[in-house]
């Protein structure tokens, strides 16, 4: 596809394409399906597969955020849920893709390698094509700041495209703090953030199986660390593997505003739980962000707004999703 093309038109994707796996979460075996979708439907989850009852549809869209602990968990009023939407969310994102139905016939997407990457490849099996209708982005118009116990996140305006920032501060010897700062372009992710994996401390482990949390977990699907070492035999893909996972579940969680953001997104020690106040914060000022169809209309810029702790809701942790 060439730039130009994106740029204008919305996208979907030609043709269907399944990938198979467990949620890392419910342990259970699931079965994702990508098909395409038609002009501004935008990114829909249907849960097939519920026990007596019809399909059902699920917005991807930040209004039907239900929970961030460990995981972006999608849902309605019915307690319908889709749980650990990010990943397949930022590689959708990244791609460019606009509108497309993600079926899937459990209650949460499989983990696959706890990467984007199996996405990518799905989206790359089922192709992408443009759409006779204009594409419309949310365009950031004055920084919009969430911040709670030393963590923070903020959207602030940028000339064009996504450009995401992410530190990580972990007290632990093969972690620390890394720092992650990146124009979201389809190329840019393919090699730079689609193959990072989930992450996990050894030492929570028990905790989150008590909780019903991280059952499907397992050296295929998230980097295990113990105090001092990584213990998947692999190793780790990038010796920051870790800040960039964070990245690629802030942008998935971005793509909950529901059209590609023109703005820069700082993450400072957060996780799902952020991403998601400083996106809800963003599209409750209407004075911070407007629609525009081209890219490149940039509009001025005003002065700064910080929301402080008033919309952060619980703790800002950092999560290991
Ligand atoms: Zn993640």
């Amino acid at each position: 596809m060439t730039k130009g093309m994106q740029a204008g038109r919305q996208t979907t994707l030609r043709e269907r394409a399944t990938v198979t796996g467990v949620g890392v979460h419910s342990g259970s075996p699931v079965t994702l399906t990508l098909h395409p979708a038609e002009a501004n439907s935008g990114i829909v989850f249907l849960r097939c597969g519920i026990d007596g009852k019809d399909d059902r549809e699920l917005a991807a869209n930040f209004h039907s955020v239900t929970a961030t602990e460990f995981a972006t968990v999608l849902g309605d009023a019915s307690g319908l849920a889709v749980s650990t939407t990010e990943h397949v969310l930022a590689a959708l994102y990244a791609l460019g893709v606009d509108n497309a139905i993600v079926e899937v016939d459990g209650p949460e997407v499989p983990i696959m390698d706890g990467s984007a990457a199996p996405f990518v490849a799905a989206i790359d099996q089922a192709g992408i094509t443009a759409l006779p209708a204009p594409r419309r982005y949310i365009q950031v118009l004055k920084p919009v700041r969430v911040s709670k116990n030393g963590c923070y996140g903020e959207l602030r305006p940028h000339l064009r495209g996504l450009r995401v920032e992410t530190e990580i501060d972990f007290d632990h010897p093969l972690i620390g703090r890394q720092t992650i700062e990146v124009d979201v372009e389809p190329y840019v992710f393919r090699d730079e953030l689609a193959r990072a994996r989930t992450f996990g401390f050894m030492r929570d482990v028990a905790k989150l199986w008590s909780a019903g949390y991280a059952l499907g977990a397992s050296f295929e699907n998230t980097v295990v660390v113990a105090e001092n070492r990584v213990l998947n035999a692999e190793g780790v893909r990038f010796p920051d593997e870790f800040v960039r996972h964070k990245a690629v579940d802030a942008i998935g969680d971005i793509a909950l505003a529901g059209a590609p953001l023109i703005g820069a997104y700082r993450s400072v020690r957060g996780g799902h739980k952020l991403n998601h106040a400083v996106v809800t914060a963003l599209m409750a000022d209407p004075s911070a962000w407007t629609y525009v169809e081209s890219p490149e209309a940039v509009r001025r810029v005003r002065g700064h707004a910080d929301l402080g702790a008033g919309l952060a809701a619980a703790a800002f942790g950092p999560d290991v999703s």
